[in-house]
């Protein structure tokens, strides 16, 4: 049970612990004409090299399954929160700028999908990007790798793009397959993809309401006149009253799609794979530091690029759902 003593940010989580969403945005349709800016400075001072220098480990891609993996620095004690607060401050970013705590939206997205955070390559530096300018200078500095994938053009972190190649080759040599779905979203994304999917609940769900008498039209104008961030927070809070804003309006529209800006792939640290049913493939990825980490998001990988064993130590517990697994902040 929760007391009303625990920090506000805690409050919010366990307050939306019982909640999952869908943070893969499955697109409703395949959509091209995406910007594709080819960003090429990336962070200098993280740490985010493709080798591993710092742990004495001068082997690269010879290794053996997992062995690849070793953390920067290691898990610090204190759970998710300290891990999440360190790993941003190894890459020069700051916990408190990354999560307002009297925000329940972001706190929210945190505890949804705040695993990301803990990722060896560049952590987004906040759980919410604000606009466009935001999430692609983030793009330009962690740096783009293209590749093609099942034939398939893809842009991940480079990091996260050499884990899931060497991923690839692992299942090919197992007369197996890892290839994206629905296209080249199952990678990088805009923010401008975000928005788009978002508004495809978002405004349907307005003409429904409207339409049902429950939302006037002044109140439907002052919606969507309102900035992001404020609108996704009205929307969570007529949702509270029944007024839901998924596809059936009948639930959370935080089940259908995720609020603009916080999804995992416009920080190029996930992948949504074709073979996700399939337990050896998970297996591989897995061995590669790609997890699940969205609940019920089942096709959605983020690159962690830690070693399963490690995870508990970074503050992530394993939920297991619909015979799959998945890594979330234990919060
Ligand atoms: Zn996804």
């Amino acid at each position: 049970m929760t007391t009303p003593s625990v920090l506000p940010w805690a409050r919010f989580i366990l307050l939306f612990a019982g909640l999952a969403a869908v943070s893969c945005y499955q697109p409703v349709s395949n959509s091209s004409g995406q910007p594709d800016d080819k960003p090429e400075t990336s962070y200098a001072s993280t740490g985010s090299e493709s080798a591993d220098p710092e742990n004495g480990s001068p082997e690269s891609d010879q290794q053996k399954e997992g062995n690849q993996l070793e953390s920067l620095e290691g898990p610090v004690g204190g759970g998710f929160r300290a891990n999440f607060e360190s790993n941003l401050k190894r890459n020069g970013m700051d916990a408190s700028a990354a999560v307002d705590p009297s925000n329940a939206v972001e706190s929210r997205i945190l505890a949804e999908y705040g695993a990301v955070f803990l990722t060896q390559a560049v952590p987004p530096p906040k759980v919410m990007f604000g606009s466009e300018e935001e999430a692609s200078g983030f793009q330009s500095k962690a740096g783009v790798e293209s590749a093609v994938l099942g034939g398939t053009s893809i842009e991940l972190q480079p990091k996260a793009m050499a884990a899931l190649k060497k991923a690839s080759e692992e299942a090919k040599a197992k007369g197996l397959s890892i290839t994206p779905r629905d296209g080249s979203e199952a990678a990088r994304r805009s923010y401008s993809k975000t928005l788009d999917l978002w508004n495809s609940r978002f405004l349907k769900a307005l003409d429904h309401w409207r339409a049902k008498g429950r939302l006037s039209s002044d109140q439907v104008s002052r919606l969507k006149g309102l900035p992001i961030k404020q609108q996704v927070s009205e929307v969570l809070e007529l949702e509270k009253s029944g007024i839901y804003f998924n596809t059936f309006f009948n639930n959370s529209i935080l089940y259908s799609v995720a609020a603009p800006g916080t999804s995992q792939h416009l920080s190029m640290l996930a992948f949504d794979a074709s073979e996700f049913q399939n337990p050896e493939v998970r297996k591989i990825l897995a061995a590669n530091g790609w997890f699940r980490t969205v609940q019920n998001d089942e096709p959605h990988f983020t690159f962690l690029g830690l070693k399963e064993s490690e995870l508990p130590a970074y503050g992530l517990k394993k939920v297991s759902k619909n015979g799959g697994e998945y890594w979330i902040p234990d919060v």
